[in-house]
């Protein structure tokens, strides 16, 4: 079994134009693997810290210089030597380390990058592909095994608002789902298909074409339910079935516009107070039949989730970010307060792959779903969707079918499902 080498670290710059921390790992046979680490740009207030220079003379202070000294000189020397199939080790020894609740000291991105670097390395050393040894991973971790037997369903977020565009959009996400019966380069190819369609008709409606942090399209629409609106007419002139061949999702992110008690939105000439907020998702959601609903309410307010939760169709994926930012003790709060139906899983928000296995372990064991997502700000690194193909993922969230950052997800799902799932539905 291989060592490792040497570890480095070093800056890069990610798609929305600011650093993040790019990180080598050189096994003793000198074969090497590489990860990058992304960021959020709607950032939840229960996810571990990312470490930040705070230096406004350097990328406006948002270098990364700190966290990649960390990784370089306090961290890599302790590496030398050490077998690369010691992720539980390390992770746990790096979580210590820090010892604070949001890995305030070394900082969840210095963190990641290296226990990211396990897994990839320790795939390397065996010879195996990586969501493989994913998945192989857990089965150690948590003596349980999943069957790795699909490539998980995309949501494609072909629609930005909220803090991902600056368009007059409160909501964040407009998403399709096509349907979970169909493989998934025919699922890929609906949705890049639908993302042109889109294209023409904002394009004939002189809405703007350009896009936003995820890919997707930044129009300026009269409301949110226009966005709904233009989605559905994309969707009707493909000639897909709602609720059969394709589904409509959403990414609220609500805490985003919740001020002084109230729910703010243009659309509603007046602050919603919760219970009114609730009652406008539910016609919504009567509407137009969402499948998946992502922090429809804000990060705290548990009750109000539960009563949303009961007053919806129970087909409806209730999917918590923002709520449950990855972190084990709010999930169990979650399912104990019956919160939500669905996890959304973003190692960063944790800070290793170790704690993020244990949450998607917590979610089988109690029959909670779970989607693996990207976040807004990315890298090229393909990282998330091989752990979502060896976790089974329901779900995978990697934005757009469009940008490098995000197809380099979505191409390697398609790699996965045509050299090793051998799956053509
Ligand atoms: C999200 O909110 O689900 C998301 C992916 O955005 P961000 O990375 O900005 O949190
Ligand atoms: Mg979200």
């Amino acid at each position: 079994m291989a060592s490792i080498k040497k570890v480095f670290a070093y800056e890069i710059i990610d798609s929305r134009g600011f650093p993040t921390i790019e990180a080598r790992l050189w096994l003793d046979d000198d074969r090497e693997v590489v990860t990058s680490i992304p960021a959020g740009t709607s950032v939840g207030k229960y996810e571990a810290l990312e470490l930040r220079d705070a230096d406004t003379q350097r990328f406006r202070g948002m270098g990364v210089l700190r966290a990649v000294n960390i990784i370089n000189e306090l961290i890599a020397p302790k590496l030398v030597g050490v077998s690369p199939t010691k992720q539980s080790e390390v992770d746990h020894w790096l979580a210590k380390a820090d010892g604070s609740k949001k890995k305030e000291k070394l900082g969840a991105n210095s963190i990641l990058a290296v226990s990211q670097l396990f897994v990839k390395a320790a795939a390397l050393s065996e010879s195996i592909p990586l969501h493989a040894y994913v998945n192989k991973l857990y089965k150690r971790l948590f003596k349980n095994e999943i069957k790795v037997e699909k490539i998980p369903t995309p949501i494609f977020n072909i629609i930005n608002g909220g803090k991902h565009a600056n368009n007059n959009l409160e909501f964040q996400e407009f998403q399709i789902l096509p349907s979970s019966s169909f493989s998934f380069s025919k699922a890929y190819q609906i949705g890049v298909e639908v993302f042109h369609e889109l294209k023409e008709v904002l394009a004939y409606r002189n809405a703007n074409i350009s896009v936003g942090e995820e890919g997707g399209f930044s129009p300026s629409l009269s409301s949110n339910v226009d966005a709904i609106e233009v989605l559905v007419e994309a969707l009707n002139r493909k000639n897909l079935r709602p609720g059969v061949d394709i589904f409509v999702g959403l990414d609220i992110a609500a805490s985003h516009f919740y001020k002084n008690d109230r729910y703010v939105i243009k659309e509603i000439n007046h602050p919603m107070s919760k219970e009114e907020f609730i009652q406008y998702l539910v016609d919504l959601t009567r509407k137009y039949a969402f499948l998946t609903l992502e922090d429809p309410l804000d990060q705290d307010d548990f009750d109000g989730w539960k009563k949303l939760l009961g007053k919806i169709s129970n087909n409806i994926y209730l999917v918590g970010d923002d709520l449950l930012a990855t972190n084990k003790e709010r999930f169990l709060k979650a399912i104990k307060e019956k919160a939500c139906t669905t996890i959304l899983v973003k190692p960063n928000q944790i800070g290793t792959i170790t704690e993020t296995l244990e949450v998607i372990d917590i979610a089988r064991k109690n029959n909670i779903n779970y989607v693996v997502s990207h976040r807004s700000g990315e890298t090229n690194d393909s990282f998330i969707a091989d752990f979502a193909v060896g976790v089974q993922a329901d779900f995978v969230k990697f934005g757009a079918p469009s940008r490098g950052e995000r197809v380099a997800k979505y191409n390697r799902l398609w790699q996965i499902e045509r050299e090793e799932l051998k799956q053509t539905k």
